[in-house]
């Protein structure tokens, strides 16, 4: 297959067998050294401890995301977990974790999108963890709601609510769970997870994000 449809640069197009071209790599560094960032103790307003982030959503990296999502372009998430493992600020909190889930997505945008790109993300990042299990059997969407992206802040908390179910509970009890999210906005989507898996009593949960905008 690679020989018809060679892998290409996914910013420049450039044949590219790495998925990223030296130029376009050297652009996205400077972006994820300057941005990358951990936010800690959410002075208990959150359900999670921290957020872990590896760019800021714009420019190029936003593009990439869109991309990611809406392109069906699963294989761009090799080029952001590339940066991640090069990222050593990063690498270093997310190897406290034991526990690996992804955020889901309904059966309705599972069908329409073809992957659920936190999943895809999560799996990439996986294949570089040592003594981390990704779980995507406890945490549900059981509703199909309205992108977050269209809504006001206030209307955004009401589309989550009781959006996600926890199956499985006793799977995840005393673990370190890290929860995987494309873009951290106002953070009602993982706030909302963190508080469903609560209800599992896991040890701490923790919030990885590839962009916070
Ligand atoms: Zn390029």
């Amino acid at each position: 297959m690679d020989l018809i449809f060679p892998p290409t640069c996914v910013i420049c197009g450039k044949i590219e067998p790495e998925w990223i071209c030296n130029k376009c790599s050297y652009l996205l560094r400077k972006e994820a050294e300057a941005e990358c960032g951990c936010i800690e103790n959410f002075n208990n307003q959150e359900s999670f401890s921290e957020l872990l982030y590896l760019f800021n959503y714009k420019g190029i990296i936003r593009d990439l995301i869109l991309k990611f999502k809406f392109q069906s372009c699963p294989y761009v998430s090799k080029v952001f977990v590339n940066f991640l493992l090069k990222n050593e600020k990063i690498f270093q909190k997310i190897e406290k974790y034991d526990t690996i889930i992804p955020v889901p997505i309904s059966k309705e945008r599972k069908k329409e999108r073809g992957y659920n790109q936190s999943l895809v993300f999560a799996r990439e990042l996986c294949k570089y963890l040592e003594n981390v299990v990704l779980i995507d059997n406890c945490l549900y969407k059981i509703k199909n709601t309205v992108p977050q992206s269209t809504l006001t802040k206030q209307q955004r908390e009401e589309n989550i609510k009781n959006a996600y179910e926890l199956k499985n509970k006793q799977i995840i009890k005393n673990k370190k769970i890290l929860l995987i999210d494309d873009i951290y906005t106002t953070g009602n989507t993982v706030n909302e997870c963190a508080k469903i898996l609560k209800a599992g009593n896991p040890k701490n949960i923790g919030v990885l994000t590839i962009a916070k905008d």
